[in-house]
């Protein structure tokens, strides 16, 4: 497996500092591009976070922070969520499931959640951005799907990092994403040590 943490700069561009600009950072090609990669959610460096000016986290459900249908968090994600909460991060879940595992996974961590949100749109995304109070530059989605998490995040002008599934189990339909999601990362992404 890869280092867990980044190797692009979070920001962008080198000297890309400007405070929520509203300007877009969509072009041909960015859309799909993580700004970092991790093996898991529990191995996103909060301080990295820190020092790149992130205020809110954006975490997907399923494969992310739980197993798909799952609602057992494992301790370390658990641990992580905690310990961002702590640290001042704003924490909001933004799930594409529709089931009250959502909310209840939510009311547990003590953090609000967006179901249903239809990813990669942009709605619930922007749901969670008017949840958390953070600026877009300075908020990142953590989730497992580069067309569900990265794109949706990319579409807004959020920071966006890919992290492996937790468990090779899927819903039906992103399989179907999964084999797309080989061929648009499989050359780029090799270096990462990812399929
Ligand atoms: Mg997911």
């Amino acid at each position: 497996m890869g280092s867990g943490s980044a190797e692009r700069p979070l920001g962008g561009r080198a000297g890309d500092k400007s405070e929520d600009s509203g300007e877009s950072r969509l072009n041909a090609g960015h859309v799909f591009r993580p700004d970092a990669f991790a093996d898991r959610l529990s191995r996103v460096s909060l301080d990295e976070l820190a020092s790149k000016g992130m205020k809110g986290i954006i975490v997907d459900l399923d494969n992310t922070l739980v197993g798909y249908g799952q609602e057992v968090l494992a301790p370390e994600d658990a641990a992580w969520i905690a310990d961002a909460k702590a640290r001042g991060f704003k924490v909001a879940l933004v799930s594409n499931n529709f089931t009250g595992r959502v909310q209840r996974i939510g009311a547990e961590l003590g953090v609000p959640t967006v179901p249903s949100a239809l990813k990669p749109l942009p709605g619930a995304f922007s749901r969670a951005l008017r949840l958390l109070g953070t600026p877009k530059n300075a908020t990142v989605v953590v989730g497992d799907q580069l067309f569900t998490d990265v794109l949706g995040a990319k579409f807004l002008g959020l920071h966006a990092i890919l992290t492996q599934p937790l468990v090779a189990k899927d819903w039906y339909g992103t399989r179907i994403l999964r084999f797309m999601e080989r061929l648009v990362l499989g050359r780029r992404d090799s270096r990462n040590g990812r399929a």
